[in-house]
């Protein structure tokens, strides 16, 4: 299962005193299996090509498939893939709408299609997956919880629809560091058991050098880097800041190959700070 991104340029406000081109001949493969990463400085475009891969805007030109089929297309296969893709969206706590916590993250499986007894059994599991007790918090609102708690609501809800990629934009943001640990050591205890692929976006370079196999960098529009986060950050500094991100310390990526079990390249010493 691939996500397969050809040629796509995105226009905002196209023909308009106000056009803005926010993504220009971006082509890549995004597998199942795959963390990937993506950093760029505010404006890069990040956002703007997360939301191409769950067919949310669709290409100005260019196309996004999965699996061969376009998620342009007016078709139920095509709403099938798209639903393939979950999205945690910055503050997803905005999302939430429902009486309760179980019928918030009942919506989704619901909406699938799923039986009763498919979508409780779905909303127990995710709420386990994002550490919210069932008995305690089913049945109470959704507005009455704490920001962290509602974030885990929100997770909850695209957990519950089993997606295969999860994108996930900023998804600490906000949240206390024991919060933010414990929601991304569940995401990775999952994507490593092979539940599903996740595409994170974030500007904390600590998650992506612990947790992404694959980097890809976005800077005006453009897709300028895609490779190994650890050979970004320890050979690629320069031009990583010239797109106003700041890699992890040398120190610290040094650190993270070690306890990695990665070789420390021989010209790891000689590289410019
Ligand atoms: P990032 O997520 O990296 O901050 P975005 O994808 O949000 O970047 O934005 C890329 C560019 O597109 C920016 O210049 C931004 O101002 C512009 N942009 C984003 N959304 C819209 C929109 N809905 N209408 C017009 N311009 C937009």
């Amino acid at each position: 299962m691939s996500i397969c991104v050809e040629n796509v340029s995105c226009v905002y406000s196209k023909g308009s005193p106000f056009e803005k081109v926010a993504l220009e001949n971006i082509s890549l493969t995004i597998e199942k299996g795959e963390f990937i990463g993506i950093i760029g400085h505010t404006g890069s475009g990040k956002s703007t090509l997360i939301q191409h891969l769950n067919g949310l805007i669709h290409p100005t030109s260019g196309k996004v498939t999965i699996d061969g089929v376009d998620l342009a297309a007016k078709t139920k296969e095509a709403v099938a893939k798209r639903h393939s893709v979950g999205m945690v969206f910055q503050y997803p706590e905005h999302q939430l709408f429902e009486e309760t916590v179980a019928k918030d993250i009942a919506f989704g499986p619901k909406n699938l299609g799923c039986s009763e007894e498919e979508t409780e059994k779905r909303v127990k599991s995710a709420m386990k997956f994002a550490g919210l007790d069932y008995d305690t918090f089913g049945g109470r609102s959704p507005f009455r919880l704490s920001g962290g708690q509602q974030r885990r609501v929100a997770i909850a809800g695209v957990i519950a629809m089993h997606p295969d990629f999860l994108i996930l934009d900023e998804p600490s943001a906000g949240l206390d560091p024991i919060g933010r640990r414990e929601i991304f050591s569940r995401i990775q205890s999952w994507y490593q058991k092979g539940v599903f692929s996740v595409i994170l976006v974030s500007h904390n370079m600590d998650d992506i050098a612990r947790l992404a196999t694959r980097l890809l960098v976005m800077h005006k529009g453009h897709l300028v880097m895609d490779g190994k986060p650890m050979d970004i950050f320890l050979h690629h500094r320069r031009e990583l800041q010239e797109c106003g991100v700041d890699a992890p310390p040398l120190t610290q990526t040094l650190l993270y190959l070690k306890e990695k079990g990665i070789p420390v390249p021989e010209d790891a010493k000689t590289v410019e700070e």
